[in-house]
């Protein structure tokens, strides 16, 4: 129980522990990685501008050190002395051009990758001689391939130079004449005026560089990084896609604007930027430059670099993986903190938790001792003090116990001595109360049906009505008494049964015979239903005969016409005994209060029939202690069945008790005698009677007088031993009570 307690606690502060820890955490991660972002691309830019920068730088270098070729190639001496030659001679094409055409091959063969060819054209624009590089191998281009560039460009602007300066053509296609030519590619041409001794105007030279050294010169070597340079008039000069470089589209010069869809014209139109996650390439970089070189307007070009975010935002997720591992270290760290502040602090509270069941369980003297100053050590010695004080109010309660047990024990002994001052009581009452009620009910019968003892006078019918009433009431307080006196005995547990092995058909048929002495002249038949060989049952047969005539006088006295039946069934060891009526029944609603104590089903039938209401109590309660229960099923109108249970005698209790005549008591005979008297007619014989009480004594022998008997009486027990022993009567009539 303590266990899942604290594991539940432990639990409880390790969570608090974790999100205590864990929102900050989570804030301030969140916080970070946002603001990390920004800060590393803020930082990237300044970093790829100049990166860029530098590439722009190397690109011009790459253009300057190409006109530094062209001079230096303009004043080699193959090509001023045929220059000379030629300015010199009427007819340009008879002189000698192989040296000069040797100089331009052994010059543009040490650059096959950089240039493609080197040509001097006369002051007409005629192109005269020149050297080509074809397959990587330098070659003098033959006459026939050798064209007039008059209207170029190139021709018409240098011729117009002074000594010493280039131009540079806008980027082309490498094309002449309105033909392209192999291989398909941008090229750009440096022109360079050529002058003889005396400073006339003789030629011009021109060079055909290959673009793409010049533009992929220190451009970033990343594979991830996209390189793009375009031509003022949106040509492409460098792409990664080979079909798209310049001239191969056809009219077409928004190359660059297809290929960075939105910002095309941002970029064409700033000198330089860098632009993060535009609306349509969100996941991008762009950065870009423009590359132009002073004094030359055919150089407009732009250099755009697009790579995706991620290369910067790499940083990012290092960071990231930093800030989860210090948040995920974090957590450990309060995961352990919660566990080790719960140990601490539970340590005391469990002790504290086994002390308290400790003293729940008895033991008073368990202390707990107090580990620290803090709150728990104050709990600690508070805790000692509460379970001193109730150690000590629990010994004061214990010697209050002891003495209001003492006085408790004294009140029962005064109360079992007052209920047995009270059982002696009712018994010598009703004792006392039965002699004289016997005297009455005596001379109230004689008077009512013995005229011979009055010299043969009736009494008239007012006398005899009230005389009548006075028999009645004195046979109603003689049942109430007997009853009152059998339930305070039951009551007071008193009432032992005695039990033996009964035979139930014996004893039903003693029954039987005093039921059939109780009908009178109503019309009911009395039946037996039980087999004459039911085996013993084991019961005190007193009881159980007192039992049997509450319910056969109760079923006989609630019933006009019809059966009364005595019935008994063997069943589980168990013999049930039945009492069946045809009589008036029970109304459902009083069915549940029949056993009580005075219950007398509230109708004017049951004031009419008289009773106490207190038989059916006695018998239920007689029946209970038999081990098992009366009950009762009715219908009104109907009749009613009264059931009880008696067990059976085992083989051990058969042998114990030898089956023995109960003697029959003293009220019992009162019934039955004044059931059957006085009609009956016993032959003359002689009847010992001993009585103390003089109106009894002289009743009963006047009774038993008239009935024929010689009759002999005593007052006391030793005259009627003596009487007895002198006499030997037939029949001693005793009162159980008698002084000597
Ligand atoms: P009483 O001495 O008044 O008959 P009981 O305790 O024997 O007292 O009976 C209580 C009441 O139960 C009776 O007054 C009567 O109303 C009812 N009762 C008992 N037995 C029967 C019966 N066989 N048929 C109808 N009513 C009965």
């Amino acid at each position: 129980m303590f266990k899942i307690f604290r594991t539940r606690l432990q639990n409880k502060l390790v969570v608090a522990f974790i999100l205590v820890l864990l929102i900050p955490t989570v804030v301030i991660v969140g916080y970070s990685l946002t603001t990390t972002r920004s800060i590393l691309l803020d930082k990237a830019r300044p970093d790829k501008l100049k990166a860029i920068e530098g590439q722009v730088a190397n690109i011009q270098g790459r253009l300057l050190r190409i006109k530094d070729d062209l001079l230096l190639l303009s004043q080699g001496k193959a090509v001023k002395s045929y220059i000379q030659d030629i300015s010199q001679s009427s007819d340009p094409a008879s002189v000698n051009s192989a040296p000069v055409s040797l100089y331009l091959q052994s010059f543009i063969g040490h650059a096959t990758d950089t240039y493609l060819d080197a040509r001097i054209l006369d002051v007409t624009g005629q192109e005269i001689v020149g050297a080509a590089n074809v397959n990587g191998r330098p070659q003098n281009i033959i006459a026939s391939d050798l064209e007039s560039q008059a209207d170029q460009p190139y021709f018409i602007r240098t011729i117009g130079l002074i000594p010493g300066e280039i131009f540079i053509s806008r980027a082309d296609l490498n094309a002449a004449q309105g033909k392209t030519l192999m291989p398909y590619v941008p090229i750009i041409r440096y022109a360079i005026p050529l002058y003889n001794d005396t400073e006339t105007i003789s030629g011009v030279l021109v060079l055909k560089a290959l673009l793409k050294p010049v533009l992929a010169a220190g451009v970033e070597s990343d594979p991830s990084v996209t390189t793009y340079v375009v031509d003022s008039d949106g040509s492409y000069l460098l792409n990664p896609d080979q079909s798209r470089l310049y001239g191969r589209v056809v009219g077409q010069k928004s190359g660059l604007a297809a290929d960075l869809p939105d910002d095309s014209t941002a970029i064409l139109g700033s000198s330089e930027g860098a632009l993060f996650g535009s609306k349509d390439l969100p996941d991008a970089l762009q950065v870009f430059a423009h590359v132009t070189l002073p004094g030359y307007d055919t150089i407009q070009w732009t250099l755009v670099q697009q790579q995706p975010l991620a290369n910067i935002l790499k940083e990012v997720n290092n960071t990231y993986l930093v800030i989860f591992s210090l948040a995920g270290l974090a957590l450990l760290v309060a995961i352990g903190v919660g566990i080790a502040v719960t140990h601490s602090i539970l340590r005391p509270v469990q002790e504290l938790t086994h002390t308290a069941m400790a003293i729940a369980g008895g033991d008073l003297s368990q202390q707990v001792s107090p580990h620290s100053e803090d709150e728990i050590g104050e709990l600690a010695r508070t805790f000692n003090k509460m379970s001193q004080e109730v150690s000590t109010s629990h010994n004061t309660l214990e010697k209050r116990v002891e003495e209001r047990t003492e006085q408790l024990r004294e009140a029962n002994r005064r109360t079992e001595e007052i209920s047995r001052a009270k059982s002696i009581f009712l018994s010598n009452m009703s004792h006392e109360l039965r002699t004289p009620l016997n005297v009455i009910i005596g001379y109230s019968s004689s008077m009512l049906d013995m005229p011979e003892l009055y010299d043969n006078r009736t009494l008239d019918s007012d006398h005899e009505r009230d005389v009548r009433l006075i028999k009645d009431s004195a046979y109603y307080l003689l049942g109430l008494i007997t009853d009152i006196l059998d339930l305070s005995k039951i009551e007071a547990g008193k009432l032992e049964l005695h039990r033996s092995a009964v035979d139930l058909p014996e004893l039903f048929k003693g029954i039987l015979a005093i039921s059939v002495g109780l009908v009178k002249d109503k019309p009911i038949q009395v039946r037996p239903d039980f087999s004459s060989d039911l085996p013993p049952v084991w019961a005190d047969p007193t009881r159980v005969r007192q039992i049997m005539l509450n319910l056969m006088s109760n079923a006989i006295k609630f019933t006009q016409t019809g059966s009364v039946t005595l019935r008994a069934r063997v069943e589980n060891q168990v013999v049930h005994i039945s009492v069946i009526d045809t009589g008036v029944g029970i109304e459902e609603k009083v069915l549940p209060y029949v056993f009580d104590r005075f219950e007398q089903g509230g109708r004017d039938i049951d004031k009419y029939y008289g009773g106490t209401g207190l038989g059916l109590d006695i018998a239920k309660q007689l029946a209970q202690m038999h081990g098992g229960d009366l009950t009762v099923q009715s219908q009104l109108g109907q009749g009613s069945i009264f059931t009880f249970g008696l067990p059976l005698a085992d083989s051990q209790q058969l042998k114990q008790t030898p089956a023995e005549i109960q003697p029959t008591t003293t009220e019992e005979i009162a019934s039955t005698v004044q059931i059957l008297m006085p009609s009956q007619s016993i032959a003359p014989q002689s009847i010992l009677l001993v009585e103390d009480e003089e109106s009894m004594r002289s009743l009963m022998r006047r009774v038993l007088e008239e009935a024929g008997y010689v009759v002999v009486d005593a007052q006391d027990g030793e005259q009627a031993m003596k009487m007895a022993y002198g006499l030997l009567p037939d029949l001693i009539i005793l009162d159980v009570r008698l002084p000597n």
